[in-house]
């Protein structure tokens, strides 16, 4: 009886949020898979929740896709409702990785598997695969971006740069972090790149759930406290766009973008339209695309693995250690974005159409 009160209750609760379709396909026999998404408020989660729905109803699957607003209680009841609404999986983006511990019992408790999508869920020995870009990479070409932007192997310097994190509930952002700091942490060692803010360690750079507003006012805080007298920022290490763009209108509010002072050399992440855009406006200086094409089809591979009980394609058993279990893994390939390739990149593969960058 409890659980007919609860399906009940999931049934008649709303799914302005993004919900669609568990209702309506006649034709699927293949079962209602739970699509958990983070937030709609960055684009590329959007994209991501799409191109699940689209795959895995192309396979003849029913979807319930759920979108959080970034509010962790939001999610873990949007997730128990996809338990209780008879999911067969769930594929699940997080918001804060270390939340999910219980629900994810509870899915397990009803046999029902879980993806781990672009986030590792920690903390949980039931995340039964994770699809994702290879994130220490991601960190890499970042940084690799600024050291050949600023030709840090031959010219003297030394350089301003201030360091961006992601949100410290993310366990993506350490790895950004990690993989970019390979690569500057010798230039900084040698005095070549110096933090004029002396915020150096991920704590201090992190920004919490990669807010780009966040983001703007630790800029105008480290301009007007480390940046009043002759020093100008040559570099930002940003890990999204959306920070990148808060912190690109910090630097303008103080007077970047002229030709006596230019913009630094400001990397980003997801190769968000509004991103792409100030790209080819100069503001923005890179970015990484992650194609969220590729990513939902390694989902949905692991998805279908999951149900027919086979194994599912991984390329990487030993990275991603959850506290609770190494989960097997498959990492896309990232690709850094600037003015000189984002046409090839985004615009002839199809990602974006010529007309949404007008
Ligand atoms: C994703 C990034 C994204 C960030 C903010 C990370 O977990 O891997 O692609 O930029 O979250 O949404």
């Amino acid at each position: 009886f409890f659980s007919l009160i609860l399906f009940l209750a999931a049934c008649g609760s709303d799914d302005t949020s993004g919900g669609n379709s568990d209702d309506g396909g006649e034709s699927a026999d293949g079962g209602l898979i739970g699509v958990a998404m983070p937030t709609k408020s960055s684009q590329r989660w959007v994209d991501d929740g799409n191109n699940m729905v689209e795959q895995l109803e192309a396979l003849g699957y029913e979807t319930d896709l759920q979108y959080a607003e970034d509010d962790v209680d939001k999610q873990i009841e949007q997730i128990e409702n996809m338990i209780v609404k008879g999911a067969e999986a769930l594929v699940i983006a997080s918001i804060d990785g270390t939340a999910l511990t219980n629900v994810l019992e509870k899915a397990n408790d009803q046999g029902i598997q879980v993806v781990s999508y672009d986030r590792l869920i920690m903390e949980s020995p039931h995340v039964t695969y994770y699809a994702t870009f290879d994130n220490f990479q991601v960190g890499v070409l970042q940084a690799s971006y600024i050291e050949e932007a600023l030709d840090l192997e031959n010219e003297e310097g030394p350089f301003n740069i201030e360091l961006f994190g992601g949100s410290p509930d993310d366990n993506n952002a350490y790895f950004f972090w990690d993989g970019a700091m390979s690569v500057l942490q010798p230039y900084i060692d040698e005095g070549k790149l110096v933090i004029q803010s002396e915020q150096t360690e991920f704590e201090q750079a992190a920004t919490m759930r990669w807010d780009g507003n966040t983001a703007k006012s630790r800029m105008e805080n480290i301009l007007s406290s480390s940046y009043s007298g002759d020093e100008t920022v040559d570099a930002v290490l940003s890990p999204y766009d959306g920070i990148s763009r808060g912190v690109i209108q910090a630097l303008k509010g103080v007077g970047y973008g002229s030709d006596d002072l230019p913009l630094p050399v400001i990397t980003g992440q997801d190769a968000e339209l509004a991103s792409i855009k100030s790209i080819i406006a100069g503001e923005q200086t890179q970015t990484v695309f992650k194609d969220t094409r590729d990513l939902a089809a390694v989902a949905v591979d692991m998805t279908e693995a999951i149900l027919n009980g086979e194994e599912a394609e991984v390329n990487d058993t030993e990275t991603y250690d959850n506290n609770e279990k190494v989960v097997p893994t498959y990492l896309v390939e990232p690709v850094s974005v600037d003015i000189d390739n984002y046409q090839e990149v985004v615009i002839d593969s199809g990602y974006y159409s010529e007309d949404e960058l007008e």
